[in-house]
């Protein structure tokens, strides 16, 4: 698996007021949706494009399109739905698929609530949103789905990462796996604290996003 974790002075501020914990929801929101963008133009470096001729005012130009099958965009409910505006954003015309997992705050491990992916990702670059790679579990869990389904590629989209996460999803996915797997990151983080939470991190996510509900 390669990983990428961005190194770019705008997306480091953002992440900084990200992480404050005065920021408010709509704030957070907001920052949320302008970083996926940014990561979004990374995250989409390798996506496959099929060359076509244009007629400019002047004269044929050669140029790209997106290849099809569509690019399909997966938020992993809940707080990857705060991702999925920022990454339509980029790519208009992706199909967007829904995974939801939660994580037994005892045991970290995360289990399937609900799933709505296509049965057959032949062909298809897909992009995973979740905000937080903590331990790994949930990703884990999700790219496996997607190439069981055959997809041709799978990118993780994250704001914040944390080292045991990116060991275990490279453990799991090693580089002689037979498609790309790629974690696009915001930044790496120190560590995990006890209850798996990201350090310093931005606390949850999916509460920071949604109110604690
Ligand atoms: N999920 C979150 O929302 N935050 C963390 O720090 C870890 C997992």
């Amino acid at each position: 698996m390669q990983t990428l974790v961005a190194d770019h002075p705008l997306i480091a501020h953002k992440l900084t007021a990200l992480r404050d914990v005065r920021t408010e929801t709509p704030v957070f929101r907001r920052l949320t949706d302008e970083l996926v963008t940014l990561l979004a133009y990374e995250a989409t470096r390798d996506i496959r494009v099929e060359h076509v001729s244009v007629q400019t005012p002047l004269t044929a130009a050669d140029g790209v399109k997106l290849a099809r099958p569509t690019p399909l965009v997966i938020p992993v409910l809940r707080a990857g739905i705060g991702m999925l505006d920022g990454m339509c954003r980029l790519l208009p015309n992706a199909d967007v698929g829904f995974v939801g997992l939660a994580r037994d705050e005892d045991t970290l491990v995360a289990s399937t609530y609900a799933t709505r992916l296509p049965a057959d990702l032949t062909g298809r670059d897909t992009f995973v949103l979740d905000p937080m790679l903590a331990t790994g579990g949930t990703l884990e869990m999700v790219f496996q789905m997607l190439a069981s389904r055959g997809a041709a590629s799978i990118t993780g989209i994250c704001l914040l990462a944390a080292p045991e996460g990116v060991a275990r999803m490279e453990a799991a996915f090693p580089d002689d796996f037979p498609i790309s797997v790629k974690v696009v990151a915001g930044g790496m983080d120190e560590r995990l604290n006890e209850r798996g939470y990201i350090m310093p991190g931005l606390g949850d996510a999916g509460d920071r996003l949604y109110g604690e509900i």
